[in-house]
This record gives structure tokens, C-alpha cells and sequence, in this order.
């Protein structure tokens, strides 16, 4: 999972990639990184750590132009090391690109060998510098035919800004798997993963960049090309449950209002006995409200998120992740004290976080837990670009909704179903990737990728 920007006709276009970065930290905070142009001479600065941690005012000075590309990074193919974040940049016949990828390709390994064997180095183990490759190879047919081509050869989801030397690039893939939106900022124009980064810096909202599309913004303005014909919609469904800020419309939804239609379904699906609802914040907070209010029942704050948590905590061994659920957050006795209360979160992964939460708010005194789910049974992998790593680690993969409630010590438990999920979409069902719920890959996968995913995935 990754954000990026892109900004085109601003005189600090580095400054305003940076603060859409920040409005985009929840996409990603592994890493962060920006190129800028002046259509001349592109500079980068890239490092790990958080957006805040990795900028500075005078580093920010540095990344002259009125061109920018930026990126935050949450790897899901290739190492966390500083090599391994973006923007991707490299020279070709003297120009400069600089390329930010936000999805993951199914077909990687494939055309990575293909291209190993026609001689091509890599730096990265990225999948992203794949694509770098590719259009190089086909730039002297120029730069739209190139990326058309490169399109047509790509499988899986991409959303990408790229900096080409005097010209902003957005092309996305033909399914739409991750979102990508155009905005207006003082006759410029501003390319984000998110609409919470276009209010930040307070750009207008425009479009999306449609699944397929082509969009070269440079000095002569914005013109839009059919990169691949789009012929089928595969929205990821995971971005609205849980990745997504909820102040965002992705896929010209509001995310939000989406999560609370989530917990209304939830509330006609299954009623409880409780004395209150409660969330585990922040991911659970929409679909509680949505659940509280179509039950008629009192909402509490009955756990306290710490926000100061670093990224320390994001750290993905399962050491760190035991410790960073109680330092992150911290039961209220008063208010959970001889109580029976239902909780709402918006997911269950690995049902680790959620076992060590449940029996906290019990030791405080909560006498009777149910657990609402805002989202079907995660049973399938994500090859498209979330961090759901093996079927293995997935506790719905193995198990069934009594056992996980077992586990997990609870009085109930109950997802929400498929149609409950739908019930909450505007478009229609084949319009949403919701292969993790169903197994239904939009793009085939096959069983050689399936392996290489999963080691790559270990190597994270
Ligand atoms: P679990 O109990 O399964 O260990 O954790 C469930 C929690 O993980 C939920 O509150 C949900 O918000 C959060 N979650 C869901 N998907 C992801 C993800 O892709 N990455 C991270 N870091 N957390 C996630
Ligand atoms: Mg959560």
C-alpha cells in the first residue's frame, strides 16, 4: 500500500507535494519521498521514516521547480530499505524521470525475468522499476505509446504519477484498484492517491483519473488518452472498510459515510444486549457511530487511542505488534466497569491485536463482550497491493466464525455479510475487487505467482 502526488504549475510544487504527503501518512510510513523539476533538472530526496521525519524546510528549499512527484510507502513487494523508496528516478537519453507507484503487479516476477534475460539490471527489488524498464524500452516509439505499451504489458494494479523531465504523467490501471484523483490549484494541476490531500492544500477537485486513462499535464495544459481499454471495474472494497481516510471520496464516494452505512447494515444484520457501542479507534469509530445509531443504542469511548505511537510500532514482527497494541491503546475502567458493551472494528486480520484489546477491556471490567465486524471473513490473500501476507496468518483462512469467537473469548461474534457489504456500495457488485472475502481474483492468479508472493512477502 502506498500514496502518491504529483503537482504540475505551482512555483513550490515540492512544498505542496510535501503537505499532500502528510495528508496521505496513512497510506504508507515506511518511507517518503519527492522529485521535483524545474523542466530542466530534476532533484529527489528520499528517506525512511515518516514525511516529517524525512523533510525539512531546507531540504524542501533544495527541490526547486514547478514539477513534483511524491510518495509514502508500505511495502508489499520488496524490502524496507532506503534503495527501495520512491519517487523511482532515472536518466534516459537526457531527460529525467522519476516515477511513484501505489498498487502491486501480479505479473512482476515474469516480466522481471524477461527482461534479466534481454539484459537489464535492476537497483531495487520494487516492482515499480519494472515499469521503469519497460517504458524506456519503448520510448522510441514516444513517451504516450510507450506508456500505452507498457500498460498493455503490466498485469495488476497500478495508480502512478510520473515525472518526464517538462511534462506531470497519471496513468492507472484498467481495473481502477486503487484510487487516483485530479484536482485544480491556481490554473495548476494536483494528482492524489486521496481528496484529503487536494483539502489540504486547499487544490479543487476535478475528476478521477479514469481506470485505463492516460492524463499528460504540461505547459499547453491537460490532455487525456485511452492507455488500455478499461472492460471491467475492480474497485478495491478494502480501501472504503479500512485503508482510506474517511474525509476522502475515493472512486467518487465519500469514505465516511460509506463506513457508516457499514454499521447501519451491521445493526439490521445483528442486534445485541448492551448497555453501549463502542469502537477500537480510529478504524472502527464510522461503522460504531453507523451501528449506535440504527440500534438506538448509547456510544462510548470505551478504549483510548495514544496517537503518539511511531513507527516503531508499525513494525511488522509479532513481537513488536503484542507490545504496540497496549501501548497503543488503553481500556477506560470507569466507564467499562460491570458492563456489557458490543464493539465494533471495522476488520479482523490476524486476530491478534484484537484478542490482547478484548481481554483488556475484560480485565477492566466488562463483563460481556460482543464483536461486530464491519467486513465479511478475511479468508483470501491481496495480491493487489494490501498487506495481507499469507493465507496462513489470516485467522479466517483456517477458521470458522465460532472458533475465531473461541479464540477470541467473545459472548458474540458476527461479520457482516456479503450483501450487507454491497448494500453499502453505490455501483454494483462486479464493479469492487472483493477477492479477499470470495476468492474471486479479478485478474487470474496463478500458483507460481502465489509462491513468489508469499516470499517475497516474507522478506518485508
Ligand atoms: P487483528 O485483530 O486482526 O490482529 O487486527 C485487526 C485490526 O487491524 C483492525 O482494527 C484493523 O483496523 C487493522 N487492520 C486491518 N487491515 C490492516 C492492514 O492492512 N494493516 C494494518 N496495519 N492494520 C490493519
Ligand atoms: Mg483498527
Amino acid at each position: 500500500m502506498c500514496g502518491v502526488i504529483g503537482v504540475f504549475g505551482h512555483k513550490e510544487a515540492a512544498k505542496i507535494a510535501f503537505f499532500g504527503l502528510y495528508a496521505l501518512q496513512h497510506r504508507g510510513q515506511e518511507s517518503a519521498g519527492i522529485a521535483a523539476s524545474d523542466g530542466k533538472l530534476v532533484r529527489e530526496h528520499r528517506g525512511l521514516g515518516l514525511v516529517a521525519e524525512v523533510f525539512n524546510e531546507k531540504v524542501l528549499n533544495n527541490l526547486e521547480g514547478h514539477i513534483a512527484v511524491g510518495h509514502v510507502r508500505y511495502s508489499t513487494t520488496g524490502s524496507s530499505t532506503v534503495k527501495n523508496a520512491q519517487p523511482f528516478c532515472v536518466s534516459h537519453g537526457y531527460c529525467t524521470y522519476a516515477l511513484a507507484h501505489n498498487g502491486n503487479l501480479v505479473n512482476a516476477h515474469f516480466l522481471r525475468t524477461e527482461l534479466e534475460k534481454e539484459g537489464s539490471l535492476f537497483q531495487t527489488t520494487m516492482d515499480s522499476e519494472i515499469i521503469v524498464h519497460l517504458l524506456a524500452k519503448a520510448l522510441k516509439r514516444g513517451l504516450i505509446e510507450a506508456i500505452r505499451e507498457t500498460m498493455g504489458l503490466i498485469k495488476g494494479a497500478y495508480s502512478i504519477v510520473l515525472l518526464a523531465h517538462d511534462k506531470l504523467i497519471a496513468f492507472r490501471d484498467p481495473y481502477g484498484f486503487r484510487p487516483l484523483c485530479l484536482g485544480m490549484l491556481n490554473g495548476g494541476y494536483i494528482v492524489a492517491s486521496e481528496t484529503c490531500a487536494l483539502d489540504l492544500v486547499q487544490a479543487q477537485y476535478i475528476r478521477e483519473v479514469a481506470p485505463g486513462e492516460i492524463l499528460v499535464i504540461d505547459k499547453n495544459g491537460l490532455t487525456s488518452y485511452e492507455g488500455v481499454k478499461s472492460e471491467r471495474l475492480a474497485h478495491c472494497i478494502f480501501e472504503f472498510i479500512y485503508f482510506a481516510r474517511p474525509d476522502s471520496y475515493i472512486y467518487n464516494e465519500n469514505v465516511y459515510s460509506f463506513r457508516k452505512r457499514l454499521g447501519q447494515n451491521l445493526a439490521q444484520e445483528c442486534t445485541v444486549e448492551a448497555d453501549f457501542v463502542m469502537p477500537f479507534p480510529d478504524s472502527g469509530n464510522y461503522a460504531a457511530i453507523g451501528y449506535a445509531q440504527k440500534a438506538g443504542l448509547p456510544f462510548e469511548m470505551g478504549i483510548i487511542r495514544n496517537h503518539y505511537v511511531g513507527r516503531t510500532f508499525i513494525q511488522p514482527s509479532q513481537s513488536m505488534r503484542d507490545f504496540s497494541v497496549r501501548v497503543k491503546l488503553n481500556p477506560v475502567r470507569e466507564i467499562l466497569r460491570g458492563k456489557k458493551v458490543a464493539v465494533v472494528d471495522d476488520s479482523l486480520v490476524r486476530g491478534t491485536t484484537s484478542r490482547t484489546r478484548i481481554k483488556a477491556i475484560k480485565e477492566a471490567g466488562a463483563y460481556k463482550v460482543n464483536m461486530l465486524i464491519s467486513c465479511p471473513p478475511i479468508r483470501f490473500p491481496c495480491f493487489f497491493g494490501i498487506d495481507f501476507p499469507t493465507r496462513g496468518e489470516l485467522i479466517a483462512s483456517k477458521h470458522s466464525v465460532e472458533e475465531i469467537r473461541r479464540y477470541l473469548d467473545l459472548d458474540l461474534l458476527h461479520y457482516l455479510s456479503l450483501e450487507g457489504l454491497l448494500k453499502a456500495a453505490k455501483k454494483g457488485k462486479k464493479n469492487y475487487c472483493l477477492a479477499c472475502f470470495t476468492g474471486e481474483y479479478p485478474i487470474p492468479i496463478d500458483e507460481e505467482l502465489d509462491k513468489h508472493i508469499f516470499e517475497t512477502t516474507k522478506e518485508v
